[in-house]
C-alpha cells in the first residue's frame, strides 16, 4: 500500500492537483478539510466545535482529525494506496501518522510538496472563495491567520520528512493561463515516475 502527501501551505493547489493523482494511481484522496466541512454541512457537535476553528484561521484538535484518518484506512478496500491532502499538518500529527501507518505495517510512501509564492497564494484564496463559497478563504484577515499557523506548525514537518529522505519539491506556479494547472500536473506527474 502507498501513502503519498500532497502537502503545501493554504492555496498551493492541493485538492486540484490530488484529483489527477488519484486517478492516475488508484488512490483514495483524503482531505482532512474536506471531511471536516462535511461534518459542518451535517451540523454534528464536531462540525459545531470545527466551524468556530475554521472560521477564525485556527487548526482543529490533533487527536480529531488523527481519528478521521485512521478510520478511512480501516474502511477503504480496493485502492493501491492514499493520498493524504491537507494532513499531517503539525508535528504531532506527523509523529501520529507514523504511529498509525506501523499499526498497518506500512509508512510514508513520498511527500509531495507544492511551492508557491505568497502573493499568489493570496490571489488564489480569494479567487476560491468567489467558486466554492468557503468562509474561511473570502476574508484577508482569516487568509493571514492560516499562512501564519502554516508557518507556526506546519512547516516545521519539511525538515522532518527531509531527514527521513521522503521529502520531494515541485513548482506549483504555472503562470497564468489556462494552462497553468496542466504544467503543474505534468512536473508531478515527471516527479511520480522517479519515486
Ligand atoms: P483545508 O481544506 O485543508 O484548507 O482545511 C480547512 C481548515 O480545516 C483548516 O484551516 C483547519 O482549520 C482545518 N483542518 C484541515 N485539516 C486539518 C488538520 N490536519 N489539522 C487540523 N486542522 C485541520
Amino acid at each position: 500500500m502507498k501513502y503519498y502527501i500532497i502537502f503545501g501551505p493554504p492555496g498551493a493547489g492541493k485538492g486540484t492537483h490530488a484529483k489527477r493523482l488519484v486517478e492516475d494511481y488508484n488512490l483514495k484522496h483524503i482531505s482532512t478539510g474536506e471531511l471536516l466541512r462535511a461534518e459542518i454541512a451535517a451540523g454534528t457537535p464536531l462540525g459545531l466545535k470545527a466551524k468556530e476553528l475554521i472560521s477564525a484561521g485556527q487548526l482543529v484538535p490533533d487527536e480529531v482529525v488523527e481519528g478521521m484518518i485512521e478510520t478511512v484506512f480501516k474502511t477503504t478496500k480496493g485502492v493501491d494506496g492514499f493520498l493524504l491532502d491537507g494532513f499531517p499538518r503539525t508535528m504531532p500529527q506527523a509523529v501520529a501518522l507514523d504511529e498509525i501507518l506501523g499499526k498497518l505495517s506500512g509508512e510514508v510512501t513520498a511527500v509531495i510538496s507544492l511551492t508557491v509564492a505568497e502573493d499568489v497564494i493570496y490571489r488564489r484564496l480569494a479567487g476560491r472563495a468567489k467558486i466554492e463559497g468557503r468562509a474561511d478563504d473570502a476574508d484577508p484577515s482569516i487568509i493571514a491567520n492560516r499562512i501564519k499557523t502554516y508557518h507556526l506548525q506546519t512547516e516545521p514537518l519539511i525538515d522532518f520528512y527531509k531527514k527521513a529522505g521522503k521529502y520531494h519539491e515541485v513548482d506549483g506556479y504555472g503562470g497564468e493561463s489556462s494552462d497553468g494547472i496542466k504544467v503543474v500536473g505534468d512536473r508531478i506527474a515527471a516527479l511520480m515516475k522517479t519515486l
